[in-house]
């Protein structure tokens, strides 16, 4: 008799109870568009994330990470929020950083809460093995949150979600059974163009015909400042534009990030304690962040995904844009 599908009802639920706004099912199947992320490594526009094409091949499916892996819980986890102004010292030059990253790693936050759905699952169905993935293992994350409705793509490459946006987490919590699959998710931006006009170093890359934009990192400022690794040149540091870490620049102006009258849930600010802003992290001070030693570092960033670019990335960066005219 061929096995039944498990009802995924109760794993969307326990998602939703620990916080995730949004919880969907798919099959562990191959990335639907491992063949466009193939042909983005092969162009180079992954900069010099080589991690990337070394694990090509286990990106090519998620029983590389679970063995006997049948299906996928993706969850997505709202980080919206306007960090609170800066102190007003209209002399001390001030570096952005992406909303994203101003409070507690969420890394953590996510992994925590997926632990949780997985020691539920355990007890719930006998011998089910499972492994959380948040943005740190070979997988298509993005990919399997589309097959399991979460959002589609956008042009800006962010997957968005018609009723909520784009300002989301995505987690995956891969699984040894079949559970019931949702839909894909459906949607485009039509013709609107705002983040590929807006983003200020024109790293998407659109051509009519593709639904989707393709980002080249080599000019992405989240790449820069949090990926790339050693010395900026003279030309990269002028793409900073301000920021110090990250970008949020193609999805602030998404109309998808507008709340709507019909549309109250987007942009709606996130509900997770832990990400509430930690005072380092909002707009810090460009020559105290140039002059902080690892140590320091450390102590002002412990937890925090500032340590994802580590203090001498941080350091490099905040004197790229030290050496900038003030903006
Ligand atoms: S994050 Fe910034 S630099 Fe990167 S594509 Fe978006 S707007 Fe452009
Ligand atoms: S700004 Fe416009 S084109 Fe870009 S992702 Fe949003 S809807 Fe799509």
């Amino acid at each position: 008799m061929a096995d039944v599908a498990l009802p995924s009802g109760g794993l969307k639920g326990q998602a939703i109870e620990e916080g995730f706004e949004l919880a969907g099912v798919c099959p562990a199947v191959e990335p639907p568009h491992l063949d466009a992320y193939l042909a983005w490594l092969a162009l180079e526009r992954h900069g010099k994330m080589t991690y990337m094409s070394r694990s090509r091949r286990q990106r090519s499916g998620p029983q590389s990470l679970l063995p006997g892996a049948k299906s996928i819980l993706a969850v997505g986890l709202n980080y919206n929020q306007e960090p609170p102004n800066p102190p007003n010292d209209p002399n001390e030059r001030r570096g952005r950083v992406s909303r994203y990253a101003v409070g507690r790693d969420y890394h953590k936050v996510m992994r925590g809460k997926l632990k949780r759905i997985a020691r539920w699952a355990e007890r719930e169905y006998a011998g089910l093995k499972s492994r959380p993935c948040v943005d740190s293992a070979p997988i298509l994350e993005r990919d399997f949150a589309w097959l399991a409705g979460l959002g589609w793509y956008g042009k800006n490459t962010c997957l968005i979600n018609t009723k909520r946006g784009s300002w989301f987490f995505i987690g995956l919590l891969l699984l040894d059974r079949e559970f019931e699959p949702d839909e894909p998710a459906v949607g485009d931006c039509g013709t609107c163009t705002k983040c590929i006009d807006a983003c200020p170093t024109g790293a998407l890359v659109y051509e009519e015909g593709n639904r989707v934009a393709v980002l080249d990192s080599n000019l992405c400022i989240s790449y820069l400042t949090i990926e790339h690794p050693g010395a900026l040149t003279a030309k990269q540091q002028r793409l900073l534009n301000g920021w110090v870490f990250g970008c949020d620049v193609c999805q602030d102006v998404c109309p998808f990030n507008r709340p709507r009258p019909h549309q109250p849930l987007r942009a709606a600010p996130t509900r997770e304690p832990d990400f509430a802003p930690r005072p380092a992290n909002v707009m810090p001070r460009l020559t105290w962040l140039a002059g902080l030693g690892d140590e320091q570092f450390v102590d002002a960033y412990r937890g925090s995904a500032l340590m994802r670019a580590g203090p001498e990335r941080m350091r490099r960066n905040a004197l790229g844009l030290l050496r900038q005219s003030p903006r």
